[in-house]
Formats: C-alpha cells, structure tokens, sequence
C-alpha cells in the first residue's frame, strides 16, 4: 500500500510547514549505553567508538598512574588554560572539538560513558547494524550529513516510508476503505496544522480531536504515529513549533554499515577522556574549571557543554546531573524549564525464522487502544533478517521503561498474534533488545520539543554565558531531534568558539 508522500520518519509536522499542503509522517521509530538485551549474548561493554591511536595513547597532558574510579585523593589539574574542554562526545561535542583542533587549540573531550556516540549508538548484535539512537539521515537534500557521508563514501539506502503492509485492529490486512480512511486522517490532520493561524498557541492533540469523520482506531494511529517524531504526547505538542520547525526535503535514508560509521570518523585524532562524568562547572574565574566523579579537575579557556536536554533538566531540578559555579543565569534556567524533552524507544526481537511477509518496510497494526504497538520497522525486508523492532514513544514508552525485557516480548509477541495468530510462538524467540532512553542517565530522554505555549526557548538554551561557558547539542539547534542539528550546532558552536578565542 502506498499513501502518498504520506509517510517520512518523523516529518509529517515539519513537512508540513514546509510544503503546506504536500502530506508527511513519520513510521514510528533504543538502552542507557545501549539496551538491553535478554538472551545468552551479552552486549558489548566498551565502545571506543574508533578512538584513535593517539587518543588512547600515553596521556599529553596527565600524570602517568591513574587513580581509582572511586578515589577522593586530590591529582593534579588536567589540560591548561590553553584548553578548550568539550563535556559529550556525541555528534555536537565530537564535532565542535574537531573545529577548535583544527584551528589549532588542545581540546580534551570529556565524556561519561564508555563508549563515544551518545545517542547515536550501532549495535551488532543482529548481524546487521541495529540503531539504538539515530537510524536516519532525515531528509537527504541539502543534509549536511548527506554530504559528509558522500564525503566519506559511506553508503546509504533509502528508506521507502510508505512501504506499509497496514492490519485493522483484529488483525486483517486493511481494505481499500480502511486505507483510504488512514490517509485520510493523516492528510486532514497536516491540513489542520498546515492551516492554523490563530493567535494562541494549543497542542496538536486538539487539532486531532477536531477532525471529524474517521474512525477511533484510525485518530488513534494518527496519533501514536506523530508522536514518534517528537516523543511527546500529542496533547503536549505545540502547533506554533511543529509551523516553524525546519527539516530538508528528499527522502530519508539509513546508513548500510551504521550510523556510529559518523562518530568513528569525527572521533578521529581528539583526545577524549571516557568514564568522566562531569559534576561541577566552575566558570567563576576567568578560566574554566570541570570536576568529575572521580575528582578529576580539568582546566581550560573555555567550555562547550553538549550534555542532552535530559541531564541540563535534571541539574537545575534535583541533586543530580551538574551544579554550576555560580548557578546558571535566570534566563538559561527558564529556557532549559520552558524546554520539553521527549521519548522514543525501540524494541527488537529476533525470531527463529520470519513469519511475516519480507515485501514491505514496516507493519503497521490500527491500535484498539489509545497506547498500543502500532509501527513495527520490518528488517526482514531491510536486512534480510527475522527481526521486527516496535517503535514507542511519550508517555506509552515512559510506561513500558517500568517493565522487565520478558514481560515487553511478550507484550510484544501478544500484538503480532492478533496479525499471525499461531504462526507466532513462544520459543521462537532467539533475541530482545530493549533500549530505555528514558532511564540512561547520560540521556535521560530521547529528544527535544517544544510544548504548547513554550515555544521560544530554544536561542536562549543556545546562548553563551559570560566568554567562557557555552553550549550546543541538539535541543540547541532549529533541527531539533536529529543528528543533523547536533552536527551543526557542534559546527556553529565549534566556529564561534575559534573565532573568540583567537580575538
Ligand atoms: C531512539 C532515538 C532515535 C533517533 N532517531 C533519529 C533519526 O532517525 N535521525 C536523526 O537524525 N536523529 C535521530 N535521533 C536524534 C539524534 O540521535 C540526536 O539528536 C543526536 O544524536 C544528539 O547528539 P548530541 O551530540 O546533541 O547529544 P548526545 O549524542 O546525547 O551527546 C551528549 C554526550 O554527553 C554525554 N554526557 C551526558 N552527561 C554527561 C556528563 N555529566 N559528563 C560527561 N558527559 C556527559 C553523553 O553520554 C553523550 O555522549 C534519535 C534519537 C533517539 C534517542
């Protein structure tokens, strides 16, 4: 079944400010440091992401005997005030300390995990590179990712979004009036967005419930599906954002070997120090200073701090994350409060051998209920595998954090046998991956939104304080949620950072 231009990753509200009128969606959509995983196989521990030689190679800038992880004893500073620190080495922080390398500054990355990437995470385990984090790059013309992957001879394939094999709510494959009516609700959902131009700001949950004349199960879908793209719920999502909001046209598209294929080369050459987890930032003096968990202090010029949306927001609520000297201006404060902060999550499981069909991308099954397994991304047909992963998002994926990877599959496995009946058993089960964005602490959450009346946030999130605290990632991009925006904002941040420092 085709819906025209119906469906794209995420995009139906960014596409629909963009082409107002031409439709979108996004066929629904990963663990703390990568999932987990309930067979005999266990996950690999370390990732170094394709750390260098040099970077793991005898330290230019620390004392030689490392102390223990839970060591209070007072070393000696690391890095100088010719430093510049960047706190992630996600896509934003990897990208920012290649600018300031390049430009000739020491640059000490500091990163909690143990591993590079944030969330942006290939996992092997499949046989095929599973995406914990990032799978596309959304909207492939003008992508800057586009343009470095064909920079990089990385290969990549299309993802043909409106390759859908759709099943009504007990389970049969959808007839013509059913598809018509999915479209339909889609298309006048867009249209309702598209449109809008009243004064006040409300959610997109409201615009939904006045669409007249579709069924239940099909709002339903319409629903769950958006909410992937932005990991909230549709009641909390601002339709002024969802008009602004940009993203580039063209399809999107996976990457064969892997998304972390990008963090592997932007890690290239950078010194990068793992299990750092950042817990003061010291800007009282003219120079900055960074304290880990381990009571290492790091000194610099200057600092980019790309933690996610999740850990800003749990600094400046709770005990946790980080405590800034002195604390964080009122106006970064309101912007990282008025911020939202969304969830995806992904649920793989490995069969031991197809029991569906390999000729379309994604499964989609219209939900009886209002949270339910609606979008299932089908890697029998991508990789030729008997794997399904169920994609869940906002408050339906929050829920699900709660329970153990069992009780998911077959929760899971009770949703395919409404579609495949016996054909799916038990013990056909070989392998589960279970990412929960929402409980990784380096994380916290997926991606940034914006909620209803909340919507201007985002600059002041992006805004230096002072000369030497700064900050990018991907809540502080107009590409929000994407790896692109966390590339450019590395990028942008990157450049201004130079340019500064060489003044
Ligand atoms: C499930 C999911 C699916 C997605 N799908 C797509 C997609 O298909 N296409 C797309 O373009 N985008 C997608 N995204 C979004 C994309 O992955 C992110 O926008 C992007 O990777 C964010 O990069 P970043 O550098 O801003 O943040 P991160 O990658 O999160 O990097 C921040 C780094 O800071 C580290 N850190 C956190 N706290 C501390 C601390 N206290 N001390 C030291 N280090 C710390 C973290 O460990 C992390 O490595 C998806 C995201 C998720 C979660």
């Amino acid at each position: 079944m085709s819906l025209k231009n119906q469906w794209n990753r995420r995009r139906f509200l960014q596409a629909a400010a963009l082409t107002l009128g031409g439709s979108v969606l996004s066929a629904g959509c990963s663990q703390p440091t990568g999932g987990t995983e309930s067979s005999a196989e266990q996950p690999g521990s370390k990732r170094d992401g394709g750390l260098s030689e040099e970077a793991s190679s005898p330290d230019r800038f620390v004392k030689e005997d490392t102390q223990p992880e839970t060591s209070t004893e007072r070393k000696p500073a690391e890095g100088s005030l010719k430093h510049v620190l960047v706190v992630g080495a996600g896509m934003a922080g990897l990208t920012a300390a290649q600018e300031l390398s390049k430009a000739g500054f020491p640059v000490l990355v500091i990163e909690g995990r143990d591993r590079t990437g944030g969330r942006i995470y290939t996992d092997n385990r499949f046989g095929f590179p599973a995406e914990q984090g990032a799978q596309w790059i959304e909207g492939v013309q003008g992508n800057p990712l586009t343009q470095l992957a064909q920079q990089l001879q990385f290969q990549t394939q299309p993802t043909d979004f409106e390759d859908i094999a759709f099943f009504g709510m007990t389970g049969k494959p959808s007839d013509a009036t059913e598809l018509q009516a999915i479209e339909r609700g889609f298309g006048l959902l867009e249209r309702q967005v598209a449109s809008y131009s009243g004064t006040t700001d409300v959610s997109v949950g409201s615009l939904l419930q006045s669409v007249t004349g579709i069924p239940e199960e099909v709002r339903r879908c319409v629903a769950l599906v958006t909410e992937d793209g932005s990991g909230a719920d549709l009641e909390e999502m601002s339709v002024k954002a969802a008009l602004r909001a940009k993203g580039f046209p063209g399809g999107d598209a996976i990457l064969v070997k892997g998304y972390s294929q990008f963090i592997e080369h932007q890690a290239k050459g950078l010194d990068i120090r793992l299990n750092q987890t950042v817990k003061m930032v010291d800007t009282s003096e003219t120079f900055v200073k960074l304290t880990t968990q381990d009571g290492t202090e790091y000194l610099g010029a200057a600092v980019i701090l790309t933690v996610p949306l999740g850990v800003l927001k749990a600094s400046t609520t709770t005990q946790a994350g980080i405590r800034f000297v002195p604390e964080l201006p009122a106006a970064k404060k309101k912007a990282i409060a008025d911020s939202g902060y969304g969830l995806l999550n992904k649920i793989y499981i490995q069969f031991k051998q197809t029991f569906w069909s390999n000729q379309q991308a994604f499964l989609t099954v219209l939900p009886p209920k209002d949270d339910d397994f609606v979008v299932f991304v089908n890697h029998a047909h991508s990789h030729q595998k008997p794997v399904l992963a169920a994609f869940v998002a906002a408050s339906f994926a929050r829920q699900l954090e709660t329970m153990t990877d069992s009780q998911l599959t077959q929760a899971v496995v009770a949703k395919l046998r409404v579609v495949y009946g016996a054909k799916v058993k038990d013990d056909d089960v070989e392998k589960v991956l279970v990412t929960r964005w929402g409980q990784d602490p380096f994380a916290l959450g997926s991606y940034s939104f914006s909620p209803v009346n909340r919507f201007q946030w985002r600059e002041a999130l992006a805004a230096p304080v002072g000369k030497t605290l700064h900050f990018a990632g991907e809540a502080c991009s107009e590409y929000n949620a994407t790896a692109h925006g966390a590339y450019s904002s590395g990028l942008v941040v990157g450049k201004a950072v130079t340019a500064a420092l060489k003044s």
